[in-house]
């Protein structure tokens, strides 16, 4: 399988490359040259499948021949051996045609952890086989730092270093970036906004001088194979309610776009989803562009879902390459003017094509404390607030059929915002408990790319 940039600037690279590379040369995002498509039978073939086989067969049409099955299949039954439900994303029913997915099980307990478990066993498999070094660039609005750190702590081939906004994240979420002790870990409070920090990334990746001297990887949801970890369970969740027989709607809680982009790769691969629901909070620049067909950058504004507290999406990109019928030429135009000026104007032709699949629905804050409290009320379940937005989404939009909404994180991660909402305090599962105990170490650097570069030099070298 070989892999393009949005920008069309940069040479086609195999699954290796696109992973370890992270960000295309050209500042593009890899996309595959042409979707792998799986037969109706071998959809409804995933309902009778554990969760790691699935995975190693949608990852496996992506890695092609660079990936021996057995070692994919052993890489993906390692990883999600590390959660701690056997079904890795057991659903509970919420309504008569409603399902809640819960991405939470894993050791970080939020949907990250799906996707970042098994980048970091790839990246031991190919970085081993080429017997290199690399420092994965980071930056976090609150649950992927956590996730990497996790995932990658200990790991000779790898050192890590994550950036995440100053007092814009829960403490439970610092807490499992900070406290770890591993040598090959580093986390940096950034001064400035979450975005701010994905600039600085982006900033570091188009400095080839550093690229080339500490090997910078990224495992951001630019990273592909993190989007393709998770259409996993866009597969499973839809396996398990009938499709490819029954089409499927799916309700994602969205900030950086990784996630309900991975529903439109499922989509794109075979599976019968009949509509993918992008649920914002009130930084709502995906649930505008999708209504007015105007991509425009507001100002962020910090809410109780703060890893959805994002005004630039970075996957939206390769929706938009999508949408544009992949001419490179116009979707480089459009980004590097974003980049600049904050706006693109989505084509009528482009956005028809994306309004056929994508509906968006911006939820303020006190509805989603509101549907905290209604959701127990209702049903017995406790929801975290991002998983509060997609629920809040669901009054708005009229769906047909199955509907799964992903729940990203465990209410455990946000506890003072749960309690206020709904009188609730949920308890940390057992096996976590103890982070409030441990030491928190980490650096605090102003908002500037020149200080964080030399920064992730220093720590590359030491
Ligand atoms: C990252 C995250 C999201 C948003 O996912 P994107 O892929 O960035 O759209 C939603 N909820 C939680 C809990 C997250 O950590």
């Amino acid at each position: 399988m070989r892999f393009i940039s949005t920008r069309g600037q940069a040479p086609a690279v195999g699954f290796t490359d696109a992973v370890l590379g992270g960000l295309a040369p050209d500042g593009g995002l890899y996309v595959p040259q042409d979707w792998p498509t799986f037969s109706k039978a071998k959809i409804a073939s995933f309902a009778g499948l554990s969760y790691a086989a699935v995975a190693a067969e949608v990852l496996g049409a992506f890695a092609g021949d660079e990936i021996a099955p057995a070692d994919m299949r052993a890489m993906c039954e390692e990883a999600y051996a590390s959660f701690s439900h056997r079904a890795v994303v057991p659903m509970v029913q919420i309504g008569p045609q409603t399902f809640i997915a819960e991405l939470f099980h894993g050791p970080t307990l939020a949907f990250k952890d799906v996707a970042m478990q098994i980048l970091a066993r790839l990246y031991d498999h190919l970085l081993g086989q080429q017997k290199r070094h690399q420092t994965i660039l980071c930056a976090t609005s609150g649950d992927t730092g956590g996730a990497a750190v996790e995932a990658f702590r200990g790991r000779q081939n790898v050192k890590v270093v994550t950036m995440f906004p100053e007092g814009r994240i829960s403490e439970v979420q610092r807490r499992f970036m900070t406290t770890t002790g591993d040598a090959n870990i580093a986390c940096v409070s950034v001064q400035g906004t979450f975005d701010d920090c994905q600039a600085i990334l982006k900033d570091a990746f188009q400095d080839q001088a550093l690229r080339q001297a500490v090997d910078l990887a990224a495992v951001n949801s630019i990273n592909f194979a993190r989007v393709a970890a998770q259409a996993v369970y866009y597969f499973t969740t839809a396996a398990a309610l009938g499709a490819p027989g029954r089409a499927v709607n799916m309700v994602v809680p969205s900030g950086n776009f990784g996630d309900a982009f991975a529903g439109y790769v499922a989509l794109r691969m075979g599976l019968p989803i009949k509509r993918i629901v992008v649920a914002t909070n009130s930084n709502d620049i995906l649930a505008r562009a999708f209504s007015t067909g105007r991509y425009v950058r507001g100002t962020v504004q910090p809410t109780i879902s703060p890893a959805m507290d994002i005004q630039s999406a970075s996957n939206f990109e390769r929706l938009y390459f999508e949408g544009v019928e992949r001419e490179a030429t116009d979707t480089a135009r459009a980004f590097e003017g974003f980049a600049k000026t904050g706006v693109i104007d989505i084509p009528p032709g482009a956005l028809g094509a994306m309004q056929a699949i994508f509906t968006g629905v911006a939820i303020g804050e006190d509805e989603t404390a509101r549907t905290i409290l209604a959701t127990l009320n209702e049903t017995g379940e406790l929801i975290d607030p991002h998983t509060a937005v997609a629920v809040a989404a669901l009054r708005h939009v009229d769906l047909e059929g199955p509907t799964v909404v992903m729940s990203t994180a465990h209410p455990a991660k946000f506890p003072e915002d749960v309690a206020k909402a709904c009188g609730v305090t949920p308890d940390l599962p057992r096996g976590v408990a103890s982070l409030a105990g441990r030491a928190e170490c980490f650096d605090r650097l102003p908002g500037d790319a020149e200080t964080i570069k030399a920064y992730v030099r220093a720590f590359s070298e030491g």
